[in-house]
């Protein structure tokens, strides 16, 4: 095992926030009783949050961000893993409050870890990352709300982003109907290439909700927040279900308890970073069986580790399509 390793770490200036890649030792990373050979990490809006600073979402100083990475373990003391396990991280604080998946190793608690399932490699996992897990998370809360394919469609919102192009790729899969709302009509393409059957305008769902709209979809997977979810749950048909993840629109959601009281919709709020292990084994386990690896591919870009300090302020502003890799050796 190498002492040293590269990573990009943050630190707080007097003048701001810097970004910069560092060469450290092992002794550099936080306790943990797993130690992992990095092979990939992804960019997460999340991690463009950490990188540029634009929300408080590193919380200790300096910090190797990276909300998820896949490895091998190199070093356990964990009764679950071994030297030679092929491992993926999502989420519990690393990339915020721990040491993150931006570097060539990550020091973490084990329980943490789940084995990556056999039929994904270590790039195609993190070409999922973090978005794509938890898209899967949101197509398993429609499932559990008992949406199926003959319910009727389901709209995904910030559908060209990561968590908006997975799911598509995955509702697709499984036989539903997609509607795709999305601001960059230059993406019609890749996104019927996905599997997207409609496409709209994100406009159309971004203004002020009726309290009651027509109902136009029988499930959700909501990636913006804001006004879009409020109007998105509007025009959710009788008793269907409303996955909401994201808040690329904001965090607000100026909305009517109508639809709820008068057409038993579901709101189903969808955390990664805490999701308890059985359901992460589940979304992982679900990922490698309904999601087309060719799909996936077409939505992946790769990146090097230090093209990590160019990628932050391009994912906030919405200019990152589908999903990128960061491949921390190159
Ligand atoms: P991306 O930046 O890849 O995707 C977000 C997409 O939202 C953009 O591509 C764009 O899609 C759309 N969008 C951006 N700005 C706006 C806006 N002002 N109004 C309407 N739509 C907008 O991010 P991710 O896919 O990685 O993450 C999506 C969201 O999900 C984020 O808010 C993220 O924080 C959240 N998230 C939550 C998790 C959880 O555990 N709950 C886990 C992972 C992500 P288009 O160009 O097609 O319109």
């Amino acid at each position: 095992m190498t002492d040293k390793f590269r990573a990009i770490r943050v630190s707080k200036a007097e003048s701001g926030q810097t970004a910069e890649l560092v060469e450290l030792s092992l002794g550099d990373l936080m306790e943990g009783d797993v130690t992992v050979a990095v092979e990939y990490s992804t960019v997460n809006y999340k991690d463009g949050l950490a990188l540029t600073g634009k929300a408080p979402v590193v919380r200790t100083w300096p910090l190797i961000p990276g909300i998820d990475f896949a490895g091998t373990v190199e070093a356990s003391t964990h009764a679950n893993f071994k030297p030679g396990d092929h491992v993926v991280l999502n989420g519990y604080g690393v990339g915020e409050s721990h040491n993150g998946g931006y570097a060539q190793k990550a020091r973490v608690k084990g329980d943490w870890l789940v084995k990556r399932p056999g039929g994904i490699s270590s790039a195609h996992a993190m070409a999922i990352g973090t978005a794509g897990y938890t898209a899967m998370l949101c197509v398993l809360a429609l499932e559990h709300g008992g949406v199926t394919p003959d319910k009727g469609d389901i709209l995904v919102t910030g559908a060209a982003g990561g968590v908006g192009s997975v799911a598509i790729a995955l509702l697709a899969k499984l036989g539903y109907r997609v509607i795709a709302s999305t601001g960059r009509a230059s993406e019609a393409d890749y996104l019927k290439g996905l599997g997207a059957a409609d496409i709209i305008d994100r406009n159309e769902l971004s203004g002020p909700a009726k309290a009651l709209g027509k109902e136009r979809w029988a499930g959700v997977v909501d990636a913006v927040g804001s006004n879009t979810l409020a109007n998105a749950i509007s025009m959710t048909r009788y008793g269907g279900t409303v996955a909401a993840c994201g808040l690329a629109q904001g965090m607000d959601l100026p909305g009517s308890v109508a639809p709820f009281i008068l057409r038993g919709v579901t709101l189903a709020g969808i955390d990664s970073v805490q999701a308890p292990m059985a359901k992460r084994v589940e979304a992982w386990s679900r990922l490698a069986k309904d999601l087309d690896m060719k799909k996936l591919d077409a939505m992946t870009t790769r990146i090097a580790l230090k093209d990590v300090l160019d990628i932050g302020p391009k994912i906030l502003a919405g200019q990152v399509r589908g999903r990128v890799v960061v491949d921390v050796n190159a």
